[in-house]
């Protein structure tokens, strides 16, 4: 081990850090080098977690949100606390550059902090009866122990944005977070241990291979939910298993995120917008712009502009503060972009800036011009940070591209008219529409997020994301 990590990588099972048989390697994807062997849970791990998640859930679930807020409080306040070491373990593990991952560390407390005040007030409602001696009421219980399956991209906010309304609400949670990125996990489970979170309250089973572990938690009928965010062809395998033992089931997919520039836009804010929306975390984000669309008058004087700042961008190693484009996380995500851009070209798009791996995973920012229909990159999720353009004339035109796909996570527009402003973020059959806002869900833990067609089911955040994880019970009372 070459990084001095000062934390177990453990397995964290039942309030201990258990060892496995066998244990997996986590790479840097910027220097290569392994910088831990975790542990590889399997089939065993996930019985012995199911098993302590169901006892821990009997006796958090009659803790009082009051109580259950104070021991969230007491995490946030620990990731906040370590915000640098967590920082630091992202841009390590999964690349992203270490200015972006601090500030991801307080995104993902940000949810914490939220559902902790918010514990307390998961009320139930009296309702009125067409019988004058009855008292009905609508009673929030939490469902039951849960089961998260995470992504990289975001190692530790796509663990909270789940975790905490589950455990505000009374749940247990098991975590199986990305192979690629076990060890914010594991550092969320430690500060979650120091807060003083019972054991068996939240679990989290490293894995090398997914599908043991899962399996095993998806054919319990005592885990009453699953929680996912990854992509879609593995969300889809988690619906259909769900159906089995009927969990309850949220989902969080992949996007295809259109941004339109319409020709009364602000052509300076949307070129430093795109920046934002395109190429943060190195373009690795599920709402991250997918395909550009200009009204024909503006496209020259803003493909040479977007050009001439994504030139300027700073690639390099995620822990200098100065980086702005790391890795992309490993060898599949890199083939990708590659794949899309060859496509492209093949088709005849034209470089306007980058085009090139750079060695290693490093892939320089792109922006792409001549962008027809039929090219990949405007179907399906690149993932990296290239940008293709492609003009159009008018709205009805644009609106119709950017509907035509079987994704519907976010969507962004660009203009100064508000009534075409509200007609068009209505038109869009997206989960999340960014009007002159690269970043509609910065720091939104109260919003809603999550997406229409093949990007999700149901919605993260806010009190959407807390009712995900209540079941509704009727408790009707008739007056003697
Ligand atoms: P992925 O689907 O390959 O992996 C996600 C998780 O699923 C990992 O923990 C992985 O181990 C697990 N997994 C893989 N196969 C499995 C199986 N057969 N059974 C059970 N678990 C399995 O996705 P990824 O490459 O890690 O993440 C990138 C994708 O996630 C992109 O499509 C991105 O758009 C999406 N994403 C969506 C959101 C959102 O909120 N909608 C947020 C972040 C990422």
């Amino acid at each position: 081990m070459t990084t001095d990590l000062s934390f177990p990588t453990r397995a964290y099972l039942n309030g201990r850090w258990h060892p496995t048989p066998r244990t997996f390697p986590v790479l840097s994807p910027y220097s290569g080098e392994v910088l831990a062997e975790v542990s590889d849970c399997g089939e065993e791990e996930a019985r012995l977690a199911a098993d302590a998640a169901v006892a821990a859930f009997r006796e958090w679930k009659k803790l009082t949100g009051f109580e259950r807020g104070r021991i969230l409080r007491r995490w946030n306040d620990l990731l906040v606390a370590h915000q640098e070491e967590l920082g630091r373990l992202t841009a390590l593990e999964m690349g992203k550059p270490i200015t972006e991952a601090k500030g991801e560390v307080l995104y993902a407390a940000s949810f914490v902090e939220w559902c902790a005040e918010e514990a307390p007030r998961v009320n139930g409602e009296l309702i009125h009866s067409r019988f004058p001696h009855k008292r009905p009421m609508a009673l929030y219980e939490p469902v039951g122990p849960v089961y998260a399956v995470t992504p990289w991209n975001f190692p530790t906010s796509m663990i909270t944005r789940k975790a905490a309304p589950a455990l505000a609400v009374g749940c247990s949670v098991i975590v199986k977070p990305a192979e690629q990125t076990p060890l914010c996990a594991l550092y969320l489970a430690k500060l979650w241990e120091e807060a003083g979170g019972p054991p068996g309250t939240l679990q989290v089973l490293p894995a090398s291979d997914p599908v043991p572990v899962s399996k095993v938690l998806m054919e319990d009928m005592r885990i009453r939910k699953i929680t996912f965010t990854g992509s879609t062809p593995v969300g889809k395998i988690l619906y259909r298993q769900a159906a089995d033992t009927l969990k309850r089931i949220s989902l969080e997919l992949g996007g295809n995120a259109p941004f339109i520039v319409f020709e009364d836009a602000d052509l300076e804010k949307a070129v430093e917008f795109t920046l934002l929306s395109k190429y943060r975390n190195t373009g690795q984000t599920c709402v991250t712009t997918n395909r550009i669309y200009v009204h024909r008058r503006l496209e020259a004087d803003y493909a040479q502009a977007l050009a001439e700042a994504v030139a300027g961008l700073r690639v390099g190693d995620p822990l200098e503060p100065s980086t702005q484009i790391g890795p992309l996380v490993d060898k599949q995500g890199l083939d990708k972009v590659v794949a899309h851009v060859e496509d492209a070209l093949a088709k005849g798009a034209k470089v306007a800036t980058g085009g090139r791996s750079l060695g290693g995973l490093l892939y320089a920012p792109t922006v792409l011009t001549g962008i027809r229909p039929g090219m990949r990159i405007l179907e399906e999720e690149t993932f990296g940070p290239v940008a293709p353009i492609m003009p159009f004339e008018d709205e009805e035109q644009v609106i119709a591209w950017a509907n035509d796909t079987d994704y519907g996570l976010a969507a962004y527009i660009w203009t100064k008219d508000l009534s075409r402003a509200f007609r068009v973020a209505e038109a869009l059959e997206y989960g999340i529409v960014g009007v002159n806002d690269p970043v509609p869900s910065a720091m939104g833990a109260n919003l809603p997020f999550g997406g229409y067609k093949n990007s999700g089911l149901g919605r993260e955040g806010g009190r959407w994301g807390l009712e995900e994880f209540l079941e509704t019970k009727l408790v009707s009372f008739a007056l003697p």
